[in-house]
């Protein structure tokens, strides 16, 4: 089950630095302010400071959030949010081998041969791109006619490097920082405009036209991935992590347990966190020598504390940003301040993810691989439900796990209406209504052979059920992705929409028409007289990364609270973005 901290009243409590947000970002910021090295200066900063960290979660790790040790699932792990790294994402990478010496498994991504692809009615499988006569149900151009769409991804970027005069071929983050605001478009209605001033649907769409652009959005498996968002970032960004053979590696156990390997170091340094406390607003004291007042509120009990402190980090994106009460000194002069306007240089990408567990029955496999022979990874369709991953069977063999539906933007609103209503307004919870609404709708586990109900039950109130109908639809979808007319109702689900408060989705994305690597400074300190500071994944430059979440807070630490690089165990030319 997750793990809950510390709990109960907190009035009165001071602190050199508080922590808003216990995601991967605040966790990070909270260990590295215990454990790491200041440089000399005499700021009070940088004499061992009292680091306490709050979330309004009664859990820690935000958009971490694995299941594990689920009944009648040992041995297998199901994710709800983030779920895999890449090698060369250092201080992630580095965390997990170095620091937190956790185990490393590959993320598979399946057979190329036998995992599914269903688009437009049509069937096939990725292996099928670029064979003689293999033809998709997009009316595209003959150039691109049963290309597989990283192909025409990267072709899209080439011609953009090299009508710039540049080469192709693999350029590192830096290499990428270093041309991104100087490369410019060359023909149609965008031409002579920067990459930053074009969006990225807009360039597809000059490229390869509609229809081409509808083909590498729907077989590109995410639509997050191809929004109108910044093309300067977009390119990079879609070289460097999804294009290609791209290698995943996962954490045994579970990819949260990065953010409860840096809570438990965090703990063991002399830092605390508080769970079910949420930061309502903030303001300048002149109660006692602390700087800052900061009005909390239990989300348990509704109770309200007022704490001190010297040093304000909020490590959360947008939405969360967004749903402080704005009557303070950061938030002072309206909608067109600085602050604000930089706030919404973000899009906040809708993004869901639901599981299903099934009986394996007798013959004790899953019913991907005993009707199609599939053991792992992914596959794709553009049905509302986009991708399944298929994370496997239990030790035992009797029930295996799958992530029945992993969507984001637009197909998010398809599962909206079938969610109960008001989800993360915790206070509501007790009215009449929603009861009825639960009752009416959620999903109710079966016993199976090998769990009982009470057991299902008890889990569920730490990793929700979905809603009955959303599994009916998605049992349909999958029925008609795989072609297989009987797939068995799962004994139980959990599902997340990170579309919900406080996050406002899963990920971000930049904007068109900002000047990213000025927004990412300045959020960092948005008022160079003020000890306020943001950090974490939404103004990153690895968006919808866990790295992006650390090297937004080590430039932070390393910047603003004059902390040493962490040569440790990182390397000391290790690039932490603008
Ligand atoms: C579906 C999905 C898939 C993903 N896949 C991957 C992946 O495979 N690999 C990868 O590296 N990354 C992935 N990511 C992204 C990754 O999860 C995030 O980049 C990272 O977890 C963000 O960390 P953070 O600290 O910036 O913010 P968050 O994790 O959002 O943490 C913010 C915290 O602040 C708390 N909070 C907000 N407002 C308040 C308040 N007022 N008071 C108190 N607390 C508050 C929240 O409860 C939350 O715990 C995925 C994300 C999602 C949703």
């Amino acid at each position: 089950m997750p793990k809950s901290y510390k709990q109960g009243s907190i009035q009165g409590l001071t602190t050199d630095v508080a922590i808003v947000g216990a995601g991967v970002s605040g966790l990070y910021s909270g260990w590295r302010l215990l454990s790491g090295y200041f440089k000399e200066t005499p700021d009070y900063r940088t004499s061992n400071p009292s680091v306490s960290i709050f979330d309004m979660s009664n859990r820690i790790g935000g958009r971490l959030f694995s299941i594990k040790n689920y009944p009648g699932l040992d041995g297998v792990v199901g994710e709800l949010g983030g779920m895999r790294f890449m090698e060369h994402q250092k201080i992630a990478n580095s965390l997990i081998n170095k620091v937190l010496k956790l185990t490393v498994l590959d993320f598979p991504m399946g057979d190329k041969n036998k995992n599914l692809i269903y688009l437009r009615g049509q069937r096939f499988h990725e292996s099928d791109y670029g064979k003689s006569g293999f033809k998709t149900n997009y009316n595209l151009d003959n150039k691109w006619q049963g290309k597989h769409p990283d192909e025409i991804f990267t072709a899209i970027v080439n011609d953009v490097l090299i009508k710039n005069g540049y080469s192709t071929g693999a350029r590192n983050r830096k290499e990428w920082d270093e041309i991104k605001s100087i490369l410019s478009y060359y023909q149609g209605p965008d031409k002579g405009q920067t990459l930053e001033n074009i969006g990225f649907w807009n360039l597809i769409n000059d490229q390869v036209g509609n229809e081409g652009y509808n083909f590498i959005s729907d077989a590109g498996a995410y639509f997050s991935n191809t929004i109108n968002w910044n093309s300067a970032e977009a390119m990079p960004y879609m070289m460097g992590d999804f294009v290609g053979d791209v290698k995943y590696k996962t954490i045994e156990g579970g990819f949260d347990m990065i953010a409860e390997g840096l809570a438990k170091l965090f703990s063991e340094a002399g830092g605390t966190i508080y769970n079910s406390k949420q930061l309502l607003n903030f303001s300048h004291n002149d109660l006692n020598s602390f700087k800052y007042k900061l009005l909390i509120r239990d989300t348990k009990d509704n109770d309200e504390y007022e704490i001190y402190c010297n040093s304000l980090i909020l490590a959360m994106p947008r939405r969360a940003l967004e749903l402080i009460n704005d009557h303070n000194f950061l938030f002072k002069g309206g909608e067109d301040i600085e602050l604000k306007k930089n706030i919404r240089s973000v899009i906040g990408e809708p993004s869901f993810k639901l599981l299903m567990a099934f009986d394996n029955g007798k013959n004790r496999l899953p019913w991907w691989k005993s009707e199609l022979d599939i053991d792992e990874g992914r596959s794709i369709t553009d049905l509302p439900m986009r991708q399944c991953y298929y994370f496997g069977a239990a030790k035992d063999r009797n029930a295996s796990l799958l992530l029945a539906s992993y969507n984001d933007m637009r197909t998010v609103d398809f599962w909206k209406p079938l969610e109960l209503p008001d989800q993360g307004m915790s206070y509501k919870k007790n009215s009449v209504h929603f009861k009825k609404m639960i009752d009416n709708n959620s999903f109710v586990p079966k016993a199976t052979s090998f769990v009982t109900k009470e057991e299902l039950e008890k889990v569920s109130k730490f990793y929700k059920q979905a809603p009955k109908r959303m599994v009916d639809h998605s049992l349909f979808q999958l029925k008609e992705l795989h072609g297989v007319e009987n797939i068995p109702d799962p004994f139980t689900t959990m599902y997340e929409n990170w579309s919900d408060d406080p996050y406002g989705g899963g990920y971000h994305a930049w904007k068109a028409r900002y000047d990213v690597g000025s927004v990412m400074s300045y959020m960092r300190r948005p008022m160079k007289t003020e000890n306020v500071h943001i950090c974490g994944e939404a103004y990153s430059d690895q968006q919808g990364w866990i790295e992006g979440a650390f090297c937004v807070a080590e430039r932070m630490l390393q910047q603003e609270f004059a902390m040493c690089k962490p040569s440790e165990w990182l390397d000391d030319d290790y690039y932490l973005g603008r």
